[in-house]
């Protein structure tokens, strides 16, 4: 099966599966964090919805301190049972707006130079410190030969290294985690995950919608002129995300926005994450990571490089499929608790 057809065939599977489950995600979280009433679920409400998720999570910035991320990050480390030392990285703050963090291999092990841009802390800002210091981290499990492959992206597929660092920055959004290390409240942290995963969900959604529109058009790069693509992008929006989007023009002026190929990666990035961390065979449904064994059962993927994702899959013992993904998602959701 080719990675496109296995592409379609996994969010034709999860569609049908949390159709029902995203809808009800969606009431939810208007009527317990507020937010606005979207009335008719097009996509500018739906966009707006995303940013309004967003904003839910400010109240919890000040418990997210700037001052207190390296302690924070070296201790939470120490505690998954990494031997990972904060103070061997070339870790340089920098103020440009939020835009550029990054994490260069420069002579690893020995120089990893972690760029954090990141000067008002908060929950967004911490978040990305999880997700570079997580790139950081794998890379100081990295012999010459994954270094070599880093360096090309023919011979080590970009989805690996982001689903290992997106591991790390979903670690910091467990209930223990909230409680041990921010001092958050069981229902502050019910609240406050609520609120990024379901931010998370509507995003991949999104970048589900924009993959299979990718996908369409490389297929039959012919087929839609006249008008054809914007309508092919409503039907995938019904489809996908259940937004009657009915202007053709609009919809195709926000995947505009997108640049080609981010989709397919923004997609599959997120699913690769969920994957592993069911890969890692902890209780399967409590999505918990942050754990003292973390290390010793994550080391085994984190070396050696992967041609595709599809590879990768094998190699953690997966199928691709959404399931994972759906799995964590619910768990912020439980189906008890929904209307
Ligand atoms: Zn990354």
């Amino acid at each position: 099966m080719s990675i496109s057809d296995a592409f379609d065939t996994a969010v034709a599977r999860f569609a049908d599966r949390n159709r029902d489950f995203l809808q009800r995600m969606i009431r939810q979280l208007r009527e317990d964090l507020g937010l606005q009433t979207v009335r008719k679920l097009e996509l500018f409400h739906y966009v707006d919805l995303g940013m309004q998720l967003d904003k839910c999570t400010w109240q919890y910035n000040a418990r997210f301190p700037m001052e207190d991320w390296r302690r924070i990050a070296q201790d939470t480390f120490s505690k998954c049972g990494f031997q990972f030392d904060l103070g061997r990285l070339d870790i340089h703050v920098v103020d440009f707006g939020g835009v550029r963090n990054k994490v260069y291999a420069v002579d690893a092990p020995e120089h990893i130079v972690v760029i954090l841009d990141l000067p008002q802390g908060g929950v967004q800002a911490y978040r990305h410190i999880f997700h570079e210091l997580g790139h950081a981290l794998h890379y100081s499990h990295f012999g010459p030969t994954e270094y070599r492959m880093l360096r090309n992206p023919d011979l080590m597929e970009r989805h690996f290294t982001e689903g290992i660092a997106c591991l790390f920055e979903s670690l910091i959004f467990e209930r223990r985690w909230l409680r041990e290390n921010v001092g958050l409240s069981g229902d502050e942290a019910d609240k406050l995950r609520q609120a990024v995963i379901g931010a998370e969900a509507l995003n991949t959604m999104w970048n589900i919608t924009l993959a299979r529109f990718e996908i369409e058009m490389y297929r039959n790069p012919t087929a839609y002129s006249n008008g054809g693509m914007g309508r092919l992008l409503c039907s995938l929006l019904s489809e996908t995300l259940g937004v009657e989007e009915d202007s053709p023009t609009v919809a195709l002026n926000f995947a505009a926005n997108m640049v080609v190929h981010q989709s397919v990666k923004g997609a599959v990035g997120w699913v690769l994450k969920m994957a592993v961390r069911d890969s890692l065979r902890y209780h399967h449904h409590d999505g918990i990571i942050y754990k003292d064994d973390l290390a010793g059962r994550l080391r085994p993927i984190m070396s050696g490089g992967h041609r595709s994702w599809i590879d990768f899959f094998h190699l953690i013992d997966c199928e691709f499929n959404f399931d994972s993904m759906a799995r964590y998602w619910r768990s912020a959701f439980p189906e008890g608790e929904l209307s």
